[in-house]
């Protein structure tokens, strides 16, 4: 089968500029990605061919020796059997992506190691959402989530061959690479490609087992266990190496993501490691002093208040906030007091402090008055 031209493979003109071939090699590379397309060699071969194509199109010399001497100019091979002559392998295309999509490229990696000689499998990464209330958060939790995610194989032990017996693939000699030498009008060219008949693995399965058709991997319900340290935050993202997928015959296990989500709290606010509470309290508790009980992360607290409170005025219980996830030791609880005015007097009531309403200790005094919200937040948390 002859290889197709590598305009038609992008679908784009032979005048294309940089900017359309780099534009139509991204939409081909997101929808033929095979983190999109798992187990689709038809997606498969399509995402290598875009990238090949682009490889040479996006390459102003090669591009030059391509529409001049076709695919002998940079190195392909024109025939022979089916796809595969000096396609590029996997981990090439991925170390392309950070010129191509500017570093934003949004799908997992685990494109396996890189290097010379056979490739080790690697699973992918799993990634979980963990729900947490203030308490959690504030002391740490153990939760167990339960997961659906590829595991080894036991009936083979992961090896995926009914025995444990495998053949060295005599396509690359038990290499995983297998490097072409051409020549080309411009001289012999060397390429060495992942072999696309172990992918790379260098050997291949004798005689596959039959619970898991050769991949060495089934899928399994697993119950994990994790322990989720205080002081987390909506949105962190921990990780628990070796807990992800596992990898076809016996390669490296992805790892386990867990997003944190926090769940709020009826009464507490949080602002970084401190916690905020809003008190609101009558006007003759604010003029006479009082004590409340106010709710923290683990009981009730009982706050002293003084004769003479203001509005807006802040209480700072110390180390009550939520514990440094670096265990920078711990926030504080901020309670702000307003004072409550009353609505709906009675005229018995409007009678009682129209009797105030003369007195010099009830007018308002510029000197006694809290500080304004920000000039206040400024304080604390500079
Ligand atoms: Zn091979
Ligand atoms: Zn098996």
């Amino acid at each position: 089968m002859a290889k197709r031209d590598y305009y038609e493979i992008l679908g784009v003109a032979k005048t294309a500029s940089d900017e359309e071939i780099k534009k139509a090699y991204r939409k081909l590379a997101i929808k033929y990605h095979p983190d999109k397309n798992p187990d689709d060699k038809t997606a498969e071969e399509k995402f290598k061919e875009a990238a090949e194509a682009y490889e040479v199109l996006s390459n102003n010399e090669k591009r030059q020796r391509y529409n001049q001497f076709g695919h002998a100019g940079v190195g392909g091979a024109s025939g022979g059997g089916g796809y595969g002559g000096g396609g590029m392998n996997m981990d090439d295309i991925f170390s392309q992506f950070g010129d191509i999509f500017g570093g934003a490229f949004g799908f997992g990696g685990g494109g396996g190691n890189r290097g010379g000689g056979r490739r080790m499998n690697r699973g992918s990464n799993l990634r979980v959402k963990v729900k947490l209330n203030l308490k959690e958060i504030a002391n740490g939790a153990e939760k167990k989530i339960k997961v659906n995610k590829y595991v080894g194989c036991k009936t083979c032990s992961g090896s995926g061959a009914k025995n444990g017996q495998y053949d060295t693939c005599k396509q690359c000699n038990g290499s995983g690479v297998v490097t072409r030498v051409q020549q080309t009008i411009l001289g012999a060219m060397q390429t060495q490609t992942t072999c696309n008949v172990c992918s790379g693995e260098g050997r291949i399965v004798r005689d596959k087992c039959n619970t898991c058709h050769g991949d060495g991997i089934v899928r399994e319900e697993e119950i994990i266990t994790m322990n989720i340290p205080a002081g987390v935050a909506e949105g962190m993202q921990l990780s628990m190496q070796g807990k992800g997928n596992a990898a076809p015959r016996g390669g490296i296990n992805g790892d386990l993501l867990i997003v944190i989500e926090e769940e709020d709290h009826a009464d507490l606010k949080r602002e970084g490691n401190h916690l905020i509470y809003s008190l609101n309290i009558s006007f003759p508790d604010a003029a006479m002093g009082t004590s409340v009980e106010i709710p923290t992360i683990d009981a009730k607290a009982k706050i002293k208040i003084d004769p003479g409170t203001q509005s807006g005025k802040v209480l700072r219980l110390k180390g009550k906030g939520l514990p440094d996830i670096n265990a920078y030791g711990r926030g504080d609880l901020l309670v702000e007091i307003s004072v409550y005015t009353p609505t709906n007097l009675s005229s018995e009531e409007k009678k009682i402090l129209e009797g105030f309403k003369k007195s010099k200790n009830f007018q308002p005094n510029p000197n006694k008055k809290e500080k304004g919200f920000f000039e206040r937040m400024k304080d604390y948390f500079e």
